[in-house]
């Protein structure tokens, strides 16, 4: 059953690690001169596709990034993971904004008919948008079953086994492919890329077309309103007693 090919979808985002800062128009957030990384739950869907891979259960892994230029360094991220060849959807940085859920979606639903693939994988969430529908849009588009939330993903025969973390516990699906999964935390734990993969990535091909190729519109519905910093927490107030402490609450109405 090694005839299986996957796509993983590869999110460029601002680093995890990157203190975010809002423009002062309100408009977004500042990216310029701000390092950015691959989505941490996308590299969860790679390891998982890359897994499959090695397992002999899938035959090729294709990683695909929407966005501007700098996307191509994700997708040669994925490379050197263990992607076999990358597609780069280029959305020129101006239009990147519009980018939302349903028209990744539409990108992903072409590309996943085109490529003909029996398995999407995707984050379950990207950390800058924090939107956690683009997996979920696909599958409605492709008329696809879908398991989000994955924490275990096993192939039986022609079927998948995706075990789902739900409120109160686990769920276990089993889904007809082509499918759609979703990589959850628990999934597994990504590899790094070793300096030997990363000059073999390389080498591998990345293709690069546009929304207008697969004959996408990639308009959008939604306008963003204003974009705003977390309110900053109250100060604290110190308290002797447990009679105090009481007071205060009764006070503020928290009891
Ligand atoms: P979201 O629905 O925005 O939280 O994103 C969920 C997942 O959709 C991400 O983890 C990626 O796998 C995929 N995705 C979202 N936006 C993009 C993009 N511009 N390029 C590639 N994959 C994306």
């Amino acid at each position: 059953m090694a005839e299986l090919r996957a796509l993983v979808a590869v999110k460029r985002v601002i680093d995890f690690a990157v203190k975010i800062r809002v423009k002062p128009d309100k408009m977004g957030v500042v990216t310029d001169g701000v390092k950015h990384s691959m989505n941490p739950f996308c590299e969860i869907a790679v390891e998982e596709a890359v897994r499959l891979k090695e397992k002999k259960l899938v035959k090729e892994v294709i990683a695909v990034s929407c966005g501007p230029t700098q996307c191509q360094e994700t997708i040669r991220t994925a490379l050197a993971m263990g992607a076999d060849r990358g597609i780069h959807v280029e959305v020129p940085a101006a239009e990147a904004d519009r980018l939302g859920p349903l028209q990744v979606a539409r990108v992903l639903a072409k590309l996943a008919e085109k490529e003909k693939v029996d398995l999407l994988l995707l984050g379950k969430q990207a950390i800058d948008d924090d939107c956690n529908q683009t997996g979920q849009m696909t599958a409605g588009l492709l008329d696809w079953p879908q398991g989000t939330f994955a924490s275990q993903v096993t192939l039986e025969g022609d079927k998948l086994k995706v075990e789902r973390e739900i409120d109160g516990g686990l769920e276990t699906l089993r889904l007809k492919l082509p499918a759609v999964v979703t990589a959850d935390l628990r999934l597994n734990e990504p590899r790094y890329a070793t300096l030997p993969n990363i000059m073999k990535a390389k080498k591998k091909k990345i293709e690069v077309i546009k929304p207008g190729d697969l004959g996408v519109d990639l308009t959008s519905k939604l306008s963003v309103v204003s974009v705003e910093d977390p309110p900053q927490r109250m100060a604290g107030v110190k308290v002797e007693t447990t009679e105090d402490l009481v007071a205060k609450l009764r006070e503020i109405g928290r009891i």
